[in-house]
C-alpha cells in the first residue's frame, strides 16, 4: 500500500516537473526564434525628480510579442534566456538599441540618461567590455549617459572579480547603480568597497507606505546611508502621492513607478512629459 501510494506521489510530482520542463524547453525555442524574428522590443521608464516634475532619465525594459503567446513577461524569459546563455546575444542588442535611443533623445535636448539592467551571465562575460567599448563607439552615445544595473547578488560570490569588472565598466565613462537595493545580500562592507554610484531602492520596501512604519524606517535608513555613503537614490515602485512625499520628505528626489509612468514606447514619452508639465 505504502509503494502504491509513492508511485502515486512520485508519478504526481514527475508531471509537474514534465509541465515545468517542457514550459523551459518551449520557451528556450521560441527565445531562438524570436531573436531571429526580432520579436522583442523596448519600452522605458522615467525616471522623475519629484522637486521640479521633470524626467531625468529612463529605465529600458524589455518585451516580448510573441505571436501565439502574446506577450510574455521578462519575469518568465529572462531566468530561462539567463541560465541558456542566450542572455548574453539578447542583453547585446537591449544594449545597442537603449543606447540608439538615448542618443536620439540627447540629440532633441531632452533628458538622456539611460539605465539597463545588466544579467548575471552578462556581467561575468569576460567580452563585456569590449562589447560595451563597441556598442558606445557605434552608437555614438556619451559613455556618462548610460548607467548599467546590477544586483547584489552578482557582486557576491568571486568578489575580487566583481570589483575588477566592476573598475573596468567605470574606467569607459559608465555609470553602475544596484537594483532592488535591500532585497540581496547588502553587506555594507562590500558596499564600500564596490565602486558604484546610485543605489535603487527596491520596490518591496516602498509599497506599503505609509501604512508600513517598519518600511518607512527601512527606507529612511537606506536613504541616509546612501547619502553617507555619497551615492545617489533612486526609488522604484512609486504608486502613489503618499509615497513620493515620504520619499522627498527624507531627501529621495528621483523617483520611478506607475505614479508618474509605467514603462511605455518611446512614441509614447513625450505624452508623459507633457502631463507631467501640466501638473
Ligand atoms: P527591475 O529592473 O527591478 O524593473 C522594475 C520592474 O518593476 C519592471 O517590471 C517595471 O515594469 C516594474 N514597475 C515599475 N514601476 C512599477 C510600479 O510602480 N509598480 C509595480 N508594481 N511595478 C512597477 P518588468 O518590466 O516586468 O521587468 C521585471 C524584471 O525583469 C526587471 O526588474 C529586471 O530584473 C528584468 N528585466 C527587464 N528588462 C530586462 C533586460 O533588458 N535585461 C535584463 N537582464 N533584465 C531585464
Ligand atoms: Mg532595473
Ligand atoms: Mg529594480
Ligand atoms: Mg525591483
Amino acid at each position: 500500500e505504502a509503494k502504491a501510494k509513492g508511485k502515486n506521489t512520485f508519478h504526481f510530482y514527475s508531471k509537474e516537473l514534465d509541465a515545468a520542463a517542457n514550459e523551459r524547453l518551449y520557451i528556450e525555442n521560441e527565445l531562438r526564434i524570436g531573436i531571429k524574428e526580432k520579436q522583442f522590443h523596448l519600452h522605458y521608464q522615467p525616471q522623475v525628480d519629484c522637486r521640479t516634475n521633470r524626467i531625468v532619465g529612463y529605465e529600458a525594459l524589455i518585451r516580448w510579442t510573441h505571436p501565439d503567446e502574446g506577450n510574455i513577461p521578462p519575469v518568465k524569459f529572462i531566468p530561462i534566456a539567463e541560465a541558456t546563455g542566450l542572455i548574453v546575444e539578447i542583453g547585446a542588442w537591449v544594449l545597442e538599441e537603449a543606447c540608439q535611443f538615448a542618443n536620439r533623445m540627447l540629440k532633441l535636448g531632452r533628458a538622456a540618461n539611460i539605465s539597463i539592467n545588466l544579467s548575471a551571465r552578462q556581467f561575468k562575460d569576460a567580452q563585456l567590455i569590449e562589447t560595451l567599448a563597441d556598442i558606445l563607439k557605434r552608437t555614438q552615445l556619451p559613455a556618462e549617459y548610460l548607467h548599467l544595473e546590477l544586483t547584489e547578488s552578482m557582486l557576491m560570490g568571486d568578489v575580487k572579480a566583481a570589483i575588477n569588472q566592476l573598475h573596468q565598466i567605470k574606467e569607459l565613462g559608465v555609470a553602475l547603480s544596484i537594483d532592488d537595493f535591500g532585497t540581496g545580500y547588502s553587506s555594507l562592507s562590500y558596499l564600500k568597497r564596490f565602486p558604484v554610484d546610485i543605489l535603487k531602492v527596491d520596490r518591496s520596501f516602498v509599497k506599503d507606505i505609509p501604512e508600513d512604519l517598519n518600511d518607512m524606517e527601512i527606507t529612511a535608513a537606506i536613504i541616509a546611508m546612501a547619502q553617507k555613503l555619497n551615492l545617489k537614490v533612486v526609488a522604484e515602485g512609486v504608486e502613489t502621492k503618499a509615497q513620493m512625499e515620504f520619499l522627498q520628505r527624507n531627501n529621495c528626489y528621483i523617483v520611478q513607478g506607475y505614479y508618474y509612468s509605467a514603462p511605455v514606447a518611446e512614441q509614447d514619452l513625450s505624452l508623459v512629459e507633457d502631463k507631467l508639465a501640466g501638473d
